[in-house]
C-alpha cells in the first residue's frame, strides 16, 4: 500500500463529529492550523501530540469552550460552531478531573443530570442513572464518600461517569490517564476501552503518549503545530508514518540525516543504500524500526545496510528489551526484542556488533 493513501476519511454518512479547516489563534499564536477531520459513530479515536500541539484547543473548539477564527464543527450533520456548549451534548473529561469538591461521589454524579439547562430529569430518575453509571465504571458502594475521600483512580471514575451519564454520543478526553500511576494506567486503557463498546459511543482521547495512542484507539490522529499529520489504523501510522515529525513521535525509529539520491538510493552514516519505500518531505532522513533492526556479531564484510556500533545499555519495558548501541560517530541507535520472539539476548556493555536491517523495512523521507 502506498503511504500516501494514509489520511483515512471515512464517508460522511456514519460521520459523529466534522472538523472543516478549524483555525484557532490565541493573540499571536496560531493554535489549530485549518485542522479537518472526521469521526465515526462508535469508534475510539486517539489524538496524539506533543504539548503545546494544539490538542486541547481542538477539545474546547469541538466542545464549544472556544470559538475557531475559521471553520466549522458539524455534529451529528448539524452545524454547532455557533451553538453554546451545554446545548451540543458533547461529553467532556476534563485533565484535573474538575470533580465538585465538597460533594460525594453520587451527587458529582446526579449534579448534571437535575441542573440541567435541558432535560433535566427529577432527582429519583438522576440517582437511578447514577448508580446504574457508577456500577459500570466500578464505584458500587462508593456512593455516599466525598470525593476528596477516595483515589485519583476512582476520582477519574467519577469524572467519566459524571459525563457518562448524560449518554453523550460523543465523549472528549483529554489526556485522561495522564494523572494516574502506571499500573494504573495499564488497568484504565482496557476498561475505558471496554466501557465505549458497551455504551456504543465515540470517544476522542487526548494523549502525549505514543504507547496510548497506539494501545487505545481504533484510529490514531496525529497532531503537530495546529496540523493533523496523519490520520489512519495504529499499525498503519506505526508501520508507514507519513512525515519525519510522525517518526519522530512514535519513539519507535531510528533516524539517519543524510541526502536522497535522484537514482532512489540513500546516502547516510551507513554508505549509500538502496531506499524502496520513499516519502515525499522537506527533509532527507532515512528511518528504521527499533524492532527492525537486528544485532550481530561484528563483522567486517558487512552487506549495507549495516552499522557497526558499541553496545552500551538495555532498558526492559514488560512486553520488550530495548537495546541502546552507540555508533564511532556518537550516534545511539536502538533495537528492540519483543518478549513474544522467545528469551531476551544478552550483549556485553563496551562489546562492538553489527547492526543489520533489510532494506525494504526503512521507510526513507526525502
Ligand atoms: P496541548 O494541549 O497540545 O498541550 P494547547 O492546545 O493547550 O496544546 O496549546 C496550543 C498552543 O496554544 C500553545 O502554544 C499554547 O501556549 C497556546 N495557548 C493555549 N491556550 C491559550 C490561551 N488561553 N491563551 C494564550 N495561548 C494559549
Ligand atoms: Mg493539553
Amino acid at each position: 500500500m502506498s503511504v500516501s493513501q494514509e489520511t483515512e476519511t471515512r464517508s460522511g454518512a456514519d460521520s459523529v463529529l466534522r472538523l472543516d479547516g478549524i483555525v484557532k489563534r490565541y493573540d499571536d499564536v496560531v493554535a489549530l492550523d485549518g485542522v479537518t477531520l472526521t469521526v465515526s459513530g462508535n469508534e475510539y479515536v486517539s489524538l496524539l501530540g506533543p504539548s503545546g500541539s494544539g490538542k486541547t484547543s481542538l477539545l474546547r473548539v469541538i466542545a464549544g469552550f472556544e470559538r475557531p477564527e475559521a471553520g466549522r464543527v458539524h455534529f451529528r450533520g448539524a452545524d454547532v460552531t455557533d451553538v453554546s456548549p451545554h446545548q451540543r451534548g458533547i461529553g467532556f473529561v476534563f485533565q484535573n478531573f474538575a470533580l465538585f469538591p465538597h460533594m460525594s461521589v453520587l451527587k458529582n454524579v446526579t449534579y448534571g443530570l437535575v441542573n440541567a439547562d435541558e432535560g433535566a430529569v427529577s432527582a429519583e430518575v438522576a440517582e437511578r442513572r447514577a448508580r446504574a453509571m457508577l456500577e459500570m465504571v466500578g464505584l458500587s458502594g462508593l456512593e455516599s464518600r466525598g470525593v476528596d475521600q477516595i483515589s485519583g483512580g476512582q476520582k477519574q471514575r467519577v469524572a467519566l461517569a459524571r459525563t457518562l451519564v448524560k449518554e453523550p454520543q460523543l465523549v472528549l478526553l483529554d489526556e485522561p490517564l495522564g494523572a494516574l500511576d502506571a499500573n494504573l494506567r495499564a488497568r484504565m486503557r482496557n476498561e475505558l476501552r471496554t466501557i465505549r463498546k458497551e455504551l456504543g459511543v465515540t470517544f476522542l482521547h487526548v494523549t502525549g503518549s505514543e504507547s496510548e495512542a497506539l494501545a487505545m484507539g481504533d484510529r490514531v490522529a496525529v497532531l503537530d503545530r495546529g496540523r493533523v499529520l496523519q490520520f489512519g489504523a495504529p499499525g498503519t501510522v506505526y508501520d508507514a508514518p507519513s512525515t519525519p515529525n510522525v517518526a519522530r513521535f512514535l519513539n519507535r525509529y531510528n533516524l539517519f540525516a543524510g541526502s536522497l539520491h535522484p537514482d532512489g538510493g540513500f546516502e547516510g552514516p551507513f554508505g549509500k543504500v538502496a531506499a524502496p519505500r520513499v516519502q515525499p518531505a522537506d527533509e532527507a532522513l532515512y528511518g528504521i524500526r527499533y524492532d527492525r533492526v537486528t544485532v550481530e556479531p561484528e563483522n567486517t564484510a558487512a552487506d549495507a545496510p549495516a552499522l557497526h556500533a558499541t553496545f552500551r545499555a538495555s532498558e526492559y519495558l514488560g512486553s520488550s528489551v530495548i537495546y541502546f548501541f552507540e555508533t564511532d560517530a556518537g550516534k545511539i541507535v536502538e533495537s528492540e526484542h519483543h518478549m513474544s520472539l522467545g528469551t531476551p539476548p544478552e550483549y556485553r556493555a563496551g562489546a562492538r556488533y553489527t547492526l543489520r536491517w533489510k532494506p525494504e523495512h526503512a521507510i526513507v523521507f526525502g
